[in-house]
């Protein structure tokens, strides 16, 4: 099992790394993506998928950073590294109210711009999309960046039944956290059980959204994607350990990640 979505760069694991890491594998998670929020967490997140077996990075400039300054070349160089496997996250947020639409749309038209240009000169990486409460913007958006609509995943996935399916149907693959576990959260589970086998994963999004029965503990950590994983299993009517491997398949193909030994 890989957690797909995780920020190891975040302080709450400040010197804690390569204790998070041996949890992780004890509980069965045999690798996580560590993904990036700016040009330079992205950087430090490349630093710690370099110095650790079973972590990779991403790169990219979250919405909810997008009126800090972004070091394109060093965002470019991060997504040359082999250890480097998808760009992101990056997207919309309207839950809050800062940064701006401004501010969010130009680091999003920015990054867009520069995948499309950067995969004609040979960087081709998949897409982690944050979305929230805003599917109507974003999904045109994504359409008409010619990016392949299969290389999205919407990340955190916290929007209803509908809203899925207009995933789906967009073409893009879902990811669930956390919130699939918690009861006031119906229409996350509905959606969870409406995924086709080969576009669903799972994550933590850790030090966020710590899982069912867990949820009180503070930093959430990769090792509890098994309980994430636990819920799906128990959602789509799955064995949990098919259901794992089903999820990890999922991860090695879309991230192009080495396959379970
Ligand atoms: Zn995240």
């Amino acid at each position: 099992m890989i957690d797909t979505h995780c920020h190891l760069t975040f302080t709450q694991y400040e010197g804690q790394i390569p204790a998070e890491l041996d949890r992780m594998r004890e509980a069965g998670v045999r690798g996580c993506i560590t993904v990036g929020t700016t040009s330079a967490d992205s950087v430090a997140g490349l630093a710690i998928a370099q110095a650790h077996e079973g972590v990779w990075c991403s790169a990219g400039v979250h919405p909810l950073h997008s009126d800090e300054p972004v070091d394109w070349g060093a965002l470019r160089a991060c997504a040359q590294h082999p250890r480097c496997v998808a760009w992101g996250e990056l997207g919309l947020d309207n839950h809050y109210a800062t940064p701006g639409k401004a501010h969010q749309m130009a680091a999003l038209e920015g990054q867009l711009d520069r995948m499309v240009r950067w995969r004609e000169e040979g960087i081709v990486k998949p897409v982690i999309i944050h979305c929230r409460k805003a599917f109507d913007e974003l999904l045109p958006m994504l359409a008409a960046s010619g990016l392949p609509r299969d290389r999205f995943v919407f990340h955190c996935f916290s929007g209803s039944e509908s809203e899925a399916r207009r995933v789906l149907d967009f073409g893009a693959w879902i990811s669930f956290t956390g919130i699939v576990t918690y009861r006031n959260a119906p229409e996350v589970q509905a959606a969870a059980k409406l995924m086709p086998d080969d576009r669903i994963m799972a994550e933590t999004d850790a030090p966020f959204l710590s899982p069912e029965p867990m949820r009180t503990a503070k930093p959430n950590r990769p090792a509890h994607v098994m309980l994430v994983v636990k819920q799906l299993a128990a959602l789509r009517g799955m064995d949990e350990a098919a259901c794992a491997d089903m999820l990890d398949r999922n991860a090695c193909r879309f991230f192009g990640l080495p396959p379970k030994p």
